[in-house]
């Protein structure tokens, strides 16, 4: 097993996990598969991936892209081998020399760029959903739409959630309609500590359909709630100079939060475009009793997230939307899509339909070109080293350009003329 081990050490890995290819590779009664065992596992290991799926936020490739120039810097990693091997500032306040608050340094900007009196970040919304209703509502009753009680991808159910929670589930008003009234009764009856309302995300009821606005739940007393999931952070977008057709119906926190909302949780890597964060925003004193809750040392975001979170929140400051990966290829006009396929110097240029993804705007379709290969070149194409990941349509590989980094265009044309050629 050790030399065998010993003999596919090329495959650049580890020794003990050329062993474990070995071991397998000798189990299955084929000892020269053990190269093939090892590359498998080396392909498993977490690692970047061209998104040519036209989904921008695609749930199994990590959701929003996150760039390599993200941060200044200020926890050494982007220094690499070059720089000084430093610390951080992450809990310790340099003003006093005391301990400071790890979510302190993207909850000013984040409060700034939702117009909300303060901010908290934790790892995840159903994080920051699960927190909100543990420290506002534990034991007590939340009223909810029936038309909300929804499933979001990945077993995130609000009937679940929230008796996780500890808080008890109020259901009010019908699947389809559901007035302002309904929740006010809901008051008048039982003992209700919040409003919550929740954005239906990837399910859309049409039809005879009647919703109450965040405005007037909020003259009826308990605060509201609003998670809105998918995280717009201000509907003008005043980091594109103007707000994109796709988007339109999207609520944005900021005018949530203006219409009455006393918090909204929204995710860091959907419509932001940052990483795997959940924030909750809106009145202070609503959040510190978050902040001062038990799970939130069990939802506390590390230093790597907040770092990239900050840079993320800087680069909306700036109105600088080409820093954020997520909007910049989310912008890109269609005709440079075009030349780009038809550079590539494969396959049939065509126009595609991108996809906001994530769950964020269902249906919204957003003008995207690639090529199109006749067959269904899937596999061949994650093969590749780094991995291509397509869309296939009825025997049609379909290779959309607008999740694609330019960069990476030249690994396309390779990945493909590769496939062709087996
Ligand atoms: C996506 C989503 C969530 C879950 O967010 P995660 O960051 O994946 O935990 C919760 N609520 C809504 C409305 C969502 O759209």
């Amino acid at each position: 097993m050790n030399d065998l081990a010993l003999r596919i050490a090329d495959v650049g890995l580890p020794h003990p996990l050329l062993v474990i290819a070995a071991r397998a590779a000798i189990a299955a009664g084929d000892p020269d598969s053990a190269a093939d065992e090892a590359h498998r596992l080396r392909r498993n290991l977490l690692g970047p991936a061209v998104n040519a799926t036209g989904v921008l936020l695609h749930t199994n490739l990590g959701r929003a892209p996150l760039g390599r120039h993200y941060s200044r810097a200020p926890l050494g990693l982007e220094a690499g081998t070059d720089g000084p091997v430093r610390f951080s500032n992450l809990e310790f306040d340099l003003g006093s020399g005391r301990r400071g608050s790890r979510t302190s340094h993207a909850s000013l900007l984040l409060a700034t760029l939702t117009g909300a009196e303060a901010a908290l970040v934790v790892n995840n919304c159903a994080a920051a959903v699960t927190l909100v209703l543990a420290a506002l509502a534990r034991d007590r009753g939340v009223a909810v739409s029936r038309g909300e009680l929804v499933e979001i991808g990945g077993g995130f159910r609000v009937p679940e959630v929230m008796e996780q929670s500890g808080a008890r589930l109020v259901e009010v008003g019908t699947t389809n309609r559901t007035r302002a009234g309904d929740y006010r009764a809901a008051t008048k009856r039982d003992d209700i500590a919040l409003l919550l309302k929740v954005h239906p995300s990837n399910y859309r009821i049409t039809g005879f359909t009647e919703e109450a606005a965040v405005a007037d739940l909020a003259k009826i007393g308990p605060p509201v709630v609003s998670d809105l999931g998918s995280g717009l952070l201000d509907e003008r977008c005043a980091w594109l100079g103007a707000r994109p057709d796709w988007l339109a119906g999207e609520p944005g926190a900021r005018q949530t939060l203006a219409a009455g909302a006393a918090l909204v949780t929204f995710s860091g890597d959907k419509l932001m475009g940052g990483p795997q964060a959940g924030i909750i925003c809106g009145r202070a004193d609503l959040i510190s009793l978050c902040a001062a809750h038990p799970l939130m040392r069990a939802f506390r975001p590390g230093s790597l997230v907040l770092d990239a979170l900050q840079s993320v929140a800087l680069a909306y400051l700036r109105r600088d939307a080409d820093a954020i990966p997520f909007w910049r290829m989310a912008q890109v006009p269609v005709d440079e899509l075009d030349e780009r396929a038809a550079a590539l110097g494969v396959g049939r240029p065509a126009r595609t339909s991108a996809l906001a993804g994530a769950g964020s705007l269902p249906g919204q379709e957003i003008p995207s070109a690639g090529v199109e290969l006749d067959g269904d070149y899937a596999a061949a194409l994650r093969a590749n080293d780094p991995p291509v990941v397509a869309r296939v349509n009825e025997q049609t590989t379909v290779i959309d350009l607008r999740t694609v980094d330019p960069a990476d265009d030249a690994v396309v044309t390779a990945a493909v003329r590769h496939a062709l050629s087996e």
